[in-house]
């Protein structure tokens, strides 16, 4: 296997190489380097992306031992090239792929769990083979956060592993590269870490969930948790604003809203009822009741619907304005009301359906159309 430069040295973002090898396949180019520090995806990293010469490198990955870099345009083998490599993506991923070490190094020094399983998406996502709490997940959080203000070493190194004590995903063998955290953890690793943990800047769990035997955590550090954050603090921030309640109690203080939201629903509902009853003892007593509102919500009309059908209307129907179109109700105990749907629906260009004894739709007309369709249909059948 060829030399890993990237291991070597991961604050190396810009080196001067030749192009050994440049092949078409499909609609990329597959590009080796005499020398390269880009980072092949592996381990549960991302790969690195940046530039050889102007030509944009996209994606990085080992094969066979050979790193192999994808781009969208040939590059001329035998020539000398500038690269770069996006710092900005590397770094991150450095922060987070650290801080994962240090969450995994810690819940495994705690409670002995092991890392199942990593991937670095737009958040850490670790597996690990046992149960895990929110609240254990807040002390961890804790602890790691404790190790960056520490600022210890990071090292990689290629110890004699029958040696050592050190995390792995599996069982490997001959040269190993072992990433240690200064009193937290040794883990077998080819990735790229941070010199010192005080780099990383900052830790966030974000959840924890039962996933498979163990657990399933979803974590960001670095620039990546800073910004996160800081989001969070704006919206909460406008909240408290908005609701002139402070920062510190927004929860209790949306509960108590929540709990007045409640109240007034009830409230609401109470008097609804008792308008609608007035309203139905108030109409002449005839077999077909009819009505028109305003902006109420469904569940609304289906009881005041089912309220005049209780008082021994045989025909209920029921139209609720919003803006400029009704959206109507009809129940009966006596007659098919989907004839009456029908009806309505293609003189007032409206659409809607249901059963025999109960149909729901929109039409678009105004209340005197309605009230000429309805007398129609009313002293008509
Ligand atoms: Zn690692």
């Amino acid at each position: 296997m060829k030399k890993r430069y990237d291991q070597e040295d991961s604050y190396c973002t810009s080196f001067i190489t030749k192009v050994i090898h440049c092949e078409k396949r499909k609609d990329d180019y597959c590009i080796i380097l005499e020398k390269t520090y880009f980072y092949p995806e592996g381990g549960g990293q991302a790969a690195d992306q940046g530039y050889i010469g102007e030509v944009f490198v996209y994606d990085v990955h080992e094969i066979g031992g050979e790193i192999i870099h994808y781009t969208k345009e040939a590059l001329e083998v035998g020539k000398q090239y500038e690269c770069k490599i996006d710092w900005k993506r590397r770094f991150d991923h450095m922060q987070n792929h650290s801080g994962e070490h240090i969450v995994s190094g810690l819940i495994h020094k705690r409670y002995g769990y092991n890392n199942v399983g990593f991937h670095m998406g737009k958040v850490i996502q670790i597996d690990f083979d046992g149960p895990l709490s929110i609240e254990d997940c807040r002390i961890i959080e804790k602890e790691a956060n404790q190790c960056i203000m520490k600022n210890v070493d990071i090292v990689a190194s290629f110890p004699d592993i029958t040696k050592i004590d050190y995390r792995s995903k599996k069982e490997i063998e001959g040269d190993v590269r072992i990433v240690t955290i200064e009193g937290i953890d040794a883990c077998a690793c080819c990735g790229t870490h941070v010199r010192k943990t005080g780099e990383i800047g900052c830790i966030k769990i974000l959840s924890v969930e039962k996933h498979k035997q163990g657990v399933r955590l979803e974590m960001i550090a670095g620039m990546r948790a800073y910004s996160y954050l800081a989001k969070i603090y704006e919206e909460n921030h406008k909240v408290s604003v908005s609701l002139s309640a402070p920062m510190e109690d927004i929860a209790t203080y949306v509960e108590h809203l929540k709990e007045e939201n409640e109240r007034l629903k009830k409230e609401k509902d109470t008097i609804l009822e008792e308008y609608f009853t007035l309203k139905i003892q108030q109409n002449i007593n005839t077999e077909f009741y009819i009505d028109y509102l305003e902006d109420k919500d469904k569940k609304a009309i289906r009881n005041y619907a089912n309220m005049a059908l209780e008082k021994g209307y045989e025909t209920v129907a029921i139209f609720n304005k919003h803006e400029d179109v009704y959206d109507y109700l009809f129940l009966s105990h006596t007659m098919d009301v989907r004839r009456i749907a029908k009806m309505i629906n293609e003189k007032a260009n409206g659409q809607g359906g249901g059963k025999e004894d109960m149909v729901q739709g929109r039409i678009h007309c105004t209340k005197e159309e309605i009230e000429e369709m309805m007398g129609v249909i009313v002293n008509g059948r």
